[in-house]
């Protein structure tokens, strides 16, 4: 198969993880007979350096040609002191807006040889954590009309959510279509008893479900649903949940996997493009020294794989090959657990890259 993957390299480590996950894509079309085809596009503080702007059109459009985009990260401090409409961060809005990324996916999946990572007691952790978070990104609260007024002598602030059909109908049929790429539950949080949007996100991920017969269906209230992560994340598959009980549920079941440094995220819209990114920010204070752990951009790079190019087999091959630089004990600084020797960036993906 050929592919254009569209390339952001970002700020910070950016360039650095980046260049890994390359190296590690490179290595799977050698192996399974693919050719990847890398289009640069520049955005973040870097293009407000070389262009004025955080996402210039020629990046915008090569985004929109390719078949996908891998994204390393984006800011720093050099460019904390940009007016809010040209900061670095505002390029990754413009192009998720763009790109019409209605849906962002994270995974919390717990590596065996990291289990001393996991905050949880250890009879919960041995249950294996291995979950995706679906989550609707550009409806309900953060986008509804905001507003503070003076109201009786005090000030009164109101926040307006609210989803429609369509919304949430989208988002459903993307977690339908993951858990059957999965284990084919799909757990539906919302708080049903209480508000409308979350009465009519329950009516129509019900509806959805009917097109998906061989996949489960379960609903859970959000607080419960933010307890039965930690009580036993193994019950979950896939949950699906719209925009801000998503963006508290994923921070919460990414935290009890270990480090920041290996987990993983896309966003995705219509058809099968995707933005592909680690979780983490462009860490300036470990930028150029070869010290970040460039994992979570090269589980990025799998997750495109299986869910942008249907390569499943190719996407496995690059998962089960961290597993094994992990179980060779390979350790960033940031997930060295009780002593031992750091190994950095590139030979991290040196070591993933030779076990493809
Ligand atoms: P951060 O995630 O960059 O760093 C937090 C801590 O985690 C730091 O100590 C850092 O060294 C460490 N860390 C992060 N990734 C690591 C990795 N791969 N390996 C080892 N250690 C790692 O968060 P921050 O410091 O709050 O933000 C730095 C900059 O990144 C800011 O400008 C922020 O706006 C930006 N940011 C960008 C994105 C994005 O591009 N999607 C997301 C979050 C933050």
């Amino acid at each position: 198969m050929n592919k254009t993957i569209a390339v952001i390299r970002g700020d910070g480590i950016g360039p650095e993880i980046v260049g890994e996950a390359i190296g590690v894509l490179d290595a799977v079309a050698a192996k399974f007979g693919h050719t990847f085809t890398y289009r640069e596009a520049p955005m973040g503080g870097n293009a407000i350096d070389a262009f004025g702007v955080p996402l210039p059109e020629s990046s915008l459009k090569t985004c929109l040609e390719s078949d996908s985009v891998l994204l390393g990260a984006v800011g720093g401090p050099k460019w904390d002191a940009q007016p809010p409409a040209n900061r670095p961060e505002r390029g990754l809005l413009q192009l998720r807006s763009a790109m019409g990324l209605y849906t962002n996916v994270r995974p919390a999946r717990m590596f065996a040889d990291l289990s001393a990572a996991c905050p949880l007691r250890t009879d919960i952790a041995a249950r294996g954590i291995d979950f995706v978070v679906v989550r609707e990104l550009i409806g309900g609260v953060y986008f509804g009309d905001h507003s503070t007024a003076t109201v009786d002598g005090e000030q009164k602030a109101t926040d307006i959510m609210s989803y429609s059909e369509h919304e949430i109908r989208r988002v459903a049929h993307v977690a339908f279509q993951m858990a059957r790429k999965r284990r084919r539950r799909v757990t539906s949080v919302d708080k049903a008893n209480v508000l409308d949007t979350s009465r009519l996100w329950r009516r129509v991920v019900t509806e959805v479900a009917a097109e998906y017969p061989d996949v489960e269906l379960l609903h859970m209230y959000v607080d419960n649903a933010a307890m039965q992560i930690v009580r036993d994340p193994s019950q979950f598959d896939v949950i699906v949940t719209e925009n801000l009980f998503g963006d508290i549920l994923s921070d919460e079941a990414s935290q009890i996997t270990g480090s920041i440094g290996m987990i993983p995220s896309s966003s995705m819209g219509q058809g099968t493009r995707g933005l592909y990114e680690p979780i983490h920010g462009s860490a300036p204070d470990i930028a150029g020294q070869d010290k970040a752990n460039p994992i979570g951009t090269i589980l990025a790079a799998a997750m495109m794989l299986r869910y942008s190019f249907d390569m499943a087999a190719e996407a496995d091959a690059v998962e089960a090959a961290v597993d094994a630089a992990l179980k060779a004990g390979c350790r960033c600084g940031d997930i060295l657990l009780g002593g031992g020797t750091a190994i950095g960036c590139r030979e991290m993906g040196c070591q993933i890259r030779s076990r493809i």
